[in-house]
């Protein structure tokens, strides 16, 4: 038998049938290595099995027993039943016997017999007096690779209908017979792990304990972690390497812009500037993460980069992922900019506005070799692909909301003298994400909250207390106070949004009655909005009513209720995000949650936001609930996909991952060297894998 490889086609093996090669080829397994890294998801103890259990059991059970008869039952409604009865090996008349029951799957009485040894897994339920497991995993104990099934930790596939357990074990107990293991080169530096690559592949598939198990486990979740951080580290090491220029102004304007502001920056937003600073004035590109709690004050950061990039001569982009937060982000850029004499323009799909240029530039400010157009440029991602007007582009500040625009920001870094560029999202970013999807770029942290901010009191409610709820809004209203109440948006429709609208704004008219109450909702035309949002800042208007469009961006530090009904409708992050809105100023301030959710998922949720107001543990908290996949989708995430390592479980291993990776970029940045060969080429294989997602 000639020795396998890795590579080898399954179609090749001549032990393989040619019917079964095909048939694992339909399940996406179509060479020896693929067979190999279909890992199992879970073993069972074969050296001894559990004992027949006495009762139920929440906790699966592993057993072993002769099967004593197979009876198949026809059940009202057209479904059948298969009823086989086991019994421990060397049984007494009182020894419990054990029912495995399938409904409606009718393969199973063909392969099960009188006689046959049966290992089951699954949970037993007591009915009758009886045990019985519903729809349990079996497998068939018989014939001459016995060795390879029993008397062992055996290795369960998650597999398709028609490929077995014992098949698909058997394939890969021989294909890893046939292949020269020790041989195998090892995918990661010594000083990571030590296992040999060979041994680790056995040992997951066939370990001889917990302890081979776990090693094995250990190696290859560092060799898919450390595969992911060279590929990261390539992408930065391109980006690095890409020509860029200095975009940093002595740092006059911004400097002006801080004095004349009412309060002093704290000290986490001095550091992130001088950061940010550096790495505009660099002659590389930046590529910089921005991420800090709700409240933090980015804002004040990103402007300041951007005034820092317009007085080197160049201009600044804002790009925000709605049209409303675009507006959003321009009023604040006129408010606080314009005084400093910059020409500010708003560029969305719909508008086009900019700041008159002032007849008199009070100011005295010079900008050395400034254009003629726009000095800050305010708009939506799709600023991106039009790239009208940017011919000037110095920095890009794209403000992302978690929506993780990793091929957006491939195509600005792409650009052939790559603008700086900034990536701000709303809420904190965990540190599996800021080592993974981000991990191409320097993270800039605000961890501090500017001084004197109230304290936020949450609570969980249900709708019964909503009339209580409405007394104590309506007393802090009356002292003097503003509320947000928000609810979720129902459809998606004009007619029926503005339907519900109108009648949750009837509902809290009612009940707040005589104090003013203003509507904001997604309809709402723009100069309404603004006429909306005035009264409400102003104070004229003490309740605002709105659906989430008030998650972002407003700013009223009186505002210290915010009521959410039908809370579990949000997800976490964004409830964050909206309680983010309350708390400014320096009185206490309350959120209180309306739900009438009982399940789990929901209670977990919005218990967190009860416990907590650190948008750093809700991020993880998030992560936690909704699992990383759900937040990323491998191929929004532009990285290999992971088969073995979990993100959030093995986060020390992607720290160690991530700092050897780092070590090796850094002593040998594009691994021309002999022994870095190997790792180039995963980097290479790796590209084709995440290029195949995308496209
Ligand atoms: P976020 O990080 O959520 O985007 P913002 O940038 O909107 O936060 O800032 C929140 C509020 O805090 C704004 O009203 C802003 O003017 C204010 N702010 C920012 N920095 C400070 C500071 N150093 N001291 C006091 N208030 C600040
Ligand atoms: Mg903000």
């Amino acid at each position: 038998m000639t020795v396998l490889q890795l590579e080898t086609p399954l179609k090749d093996i001549s032990w393989l049938l040619p019917q079964r090669a095909r048939q694992f080829e339909r399940f996406g397994i179509a060479t020896v290595e693929e067979l190999l890294t279909h890992y199992p998801k879970r073993y069972e103890d074969r050296r001894t099995f559990d004992h027949f259990p006495s009762g139920e059991s929440d906790m699966p059970v592993c057993v072993c027993g002769t099967v004593l008869g197979v009876a198949v039952k026809r059940l009202r409604g057209g479904k059948t039943m298969v009823e086989v009865t086991i019994e421990e090996e060397m049984a007494t008349a009182l020894s419990p016997r054990l029912i495995c029951r399938w409904f409606n799957v009718y393969h199973v009485q063909k392969m099960i017999a009188t006689g046959q040894k049966l290992i089951v897994f699954g949970k037993p339920k007591e009915r009758g007096g009886k045990l019985s497991i519903d729809h349990p995993e079996f497998e068939i104990v018989e014939g001459e690779e016995l060795s390879i099934h029993v008397n062992r930790i055996a290795p369960i596939y998650r597999l398709t209908e028609g490929i077995t357990q014992r098949m698909y074990r058997a394939a890969v107990f021989r294909a890893l017979e046939g292949l020269d293991l020790p041989a195998f080169r090892d995918r990661l530096p010594r000083d990571l792990d030590a296992t040999p690559y060979g041994i680790a592949l056995r040992h997951i598939h066939f370990p001889d304990s917990d302890a081979d198990r776990e090693a094995a486990r250990r190696h290859l979740v560092l060799g898919e972690f450390f595969a992911m951080q060279l590929f990261v580290g390539a992408r930065r090491a391109d980006s690095v390497s890409r020509p860029g220029q200095n975009h940093c102004g002595p740092g006059a304007l911004m400097e002006r812009f801080h004095v004349g502001l009412p309060f002093s920056l704290t000290g986490a937003q001095k550091r992130t500037i001088g950061e940010i600073r550096g790495d505009l004035a660099a002659p590389r590109p930046m590529n910089r993460l921005l991420h800090g709690d709700v409240g933090s004050g980015k804002t004040l950061v990103a402007l300041s980069a951007m005034l820092l990039c317009v007085e080197s001569g160049a201009q600044a982009a804002l790009m925000a992922p709605t049209q409303i937060l675009a507006e959003q982000h321009y009023l604040n850029c006129k408010r606080w900019l314009a005084p400093l004499g910059l020409n500010i323009a708003l560029r969305t799909g719909s508008k086009r506005t900019e700041t008159a240029m002032p007849l008199f530039d009070h100011s005295g400010a010079r900008m050395p070799g400034a254009t003629a157009g726009p000095q800050i440029i305010v708009g939506t991602h799709a600023l991106l692909y039009e790239g009208a007007g940017l011919d000037n582009l110095g920095l890009a500040v794209i403000d992302e909301q978690h929506k993780f625009g990793v091929l957006q920001r491939a195509r600005l870094i792409g650009q052939s003298t790559a603008p700086d560029v900034l990536v701000m999202t709303a809420t904190p970013i965990p540190r599996t994400l800021t080592m993974t999807v981000y991990g191409d770029l320097d993270v800039s942290t605000l961890d501090e909250m500017p001084a004197h901010r109230g304290k936020i009191i949450t609570a969980l409610r249900d709708t019964s207390k909503l009339p209580d709820a409405a007394a104590f809004i309506r007393k802090e209203l009356e002292a003097g106070r503003q509320a947000y109440i928000v609810y979720p948006l129902i459809d998606e429709s004009d007619k029926l949004e503005a339907k519900a609208a109108a009648q949750e704004f009837e509902k809290w008219q009612k009940l707040l009655s005589p104090l003013r109450c203003e509507l904001l909702h997604g309809r709402i035309d723009p100069a309404e909005k603004d006429a909306v949002m005035e009264k409400f800042r102003s104070g004229q208007a003490k309740a605002l009513i709105a659906t989430s469009v008030i998650e972002v961006g407003i700013d009223v530090p009186n505002a210290t209720i915010m009521l959410i009904e039908n809370a579990e409708r949000f997800g976490l992050a964004q409830l964050h995000q909206l309680r983010g809105r309350i708390g400014r100023g320096t009185q206490k301030s309350w959120c209180i949650l309306i739900s009438d959710a009982t399940d789990a998922p929901a209670l977990e949720k919005l218990n967190t936001m009860e416990e907590t107001a650190d948008g750093f543990k809700i991020a993880e908290a998030d992560l936690r609930l909704r699992g990383p996949g759900d937040i990323l989708g491998t191929a929004q995430s532009g990285l290999p996909p992971l088969k073995l390592g979990n993100l959030l479980d093995d986060q020390a291993w992607m720290r160690a991952a991530r700092a050897a990776a780092t070590r090796l970029f850094q002593s040998d940045p594009k691994l021309d060297r002999p022994e870095h060969r190997p790792y180039r080429d995963l980097i290479t294989s790796q590209r084709k894998l995440t290029l195949a997602q995308i496209s």
